[in-house]
């Protein structure tokens, strides 16, 4: 009687914690959806920005009228050109101006993780980024004008340098060389630290006796150091900088539509710290988000 009592306990026992181990994975399957569930609500923002650049016709179109503009533009610049005894330029950013990267923002979408350098590297050194609407076809326009191109970006040097070359060869845009493409090195950054553009431009323009007659980007550091937040403008003062040159814009700036991510962002998210969770940097923008008060 008393064996039989034991076995009925140690049977009762097992069965309970086999019990408790089939809570304790559903409890883990459950904590899994609902942060993936989380994460899925938070990063809503991402998806909508990704299928307009991804798949609206209107991205399609304005990338079209961005570049007629540009061609009408810079025939219309040479013409006027300033300074007879130097040669032509025009300098277009990449990412976002000349190619799409949509796909490496779609991984970040799915994979849940925020913008990293080593998983921008990793995406930049396979060096299959498409050229965005109207861009081949602008590009050799302004060969066939007698313009050289820059490409001037923040792409890092070290690694993307090569990668980068081989990306803009492997479509045959023009000047795809090591002359033309300037990428971000440490003689770029500011005493504080921060990137700019302005001092590749001046190099352009002054060593090597080029007159720049038209600038392409999708963010305003892409123009002129009086649009770059680093220059620690706030967001009313850039516009009062773009409305003080409103009539470069059109004529001698090309603005390209970026709704996925830019320094205006990085603003938002205060310092532009990546490294926070997803979920966080979901919080700091809807913080920012004006809404009507009835
Ligand atoms: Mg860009």
């Amino acid at each position: 009687m008393k064996q039989i009592f034991f076995l009925l306990l140690a049977l009762g026992l097992f069965s309970c914690s086999r019990q408790n181990e089939k809570i304790t994975v559903l409890q883990n399957r459950i904590d899994s959806l609902q942060n993936k569930l989380q994460w899925y609500q938070s990063s809503e923002h991402l998806s909508q920005a990704l299928l307009w650049f991804q798949h609206s016709p209107e991205m399609h179109a304005l990338y079209v009228q961005g570049y007629n503009t540009a061609k009408q533009a810079l025939a219309c610049n040479l013409k006027n050109k300033q300074y007879k005894e130097k040669k032509n330029a025009v300098v277009v950013d990449i990412d976002e101006t000349i190619l799409n990267n949509g796909l490496y923002d779609g991984w970040l979408y799915f994979s849940g993780k925020a913008y990293s350098d080593s998983s921008w590297n990793a995406w930049g050194q396979d060096a299959i980024a498409e050229p965005l609407p109207g861009t081949v076809d602008f590009l050799n326009f302004a060969k066939d004008l007698g313009c050289e191109v820059f490409y001037v970006s923040n792409r890092k040097q070290n690694p993307l340098f090569e990668p980068t070359l081989q990306n803009l060869k492997k479509f045959n845009l023009p000047f795809a060389d090591e002359k033309h493409l300037l990428l971000k090195t440490d003689t770029d950054k500011t005493p504080a630290g921060k990137t700019t553009k302005e001092k590749r431009r001046l190099r352009i323009e002054n060593e090597l006796n080029y007159e720049i007659l038209l600038l392409c980007g999708d963010q305003m550091a892409d123009f002129d150091d009086a649009f770059d937040i680093i220059s620690g403008g706030t967001e009313e003062q850039i516009k009062d900088s773009i409305n003080t040159y409103k009539e470069k814009f059109g004529s001698r700036f090309i603005i390209l539509p970026n709704p996925v991510y830019c320094d205006w962002l990085d603003q938002i998210v205060k310092g532009g710290d990546r490294n926070n969770s997803v979920a966080h940097l979901d919080s700091l923008r809807k913080a920012k988000v004006e809404r009507w008060k009835n």
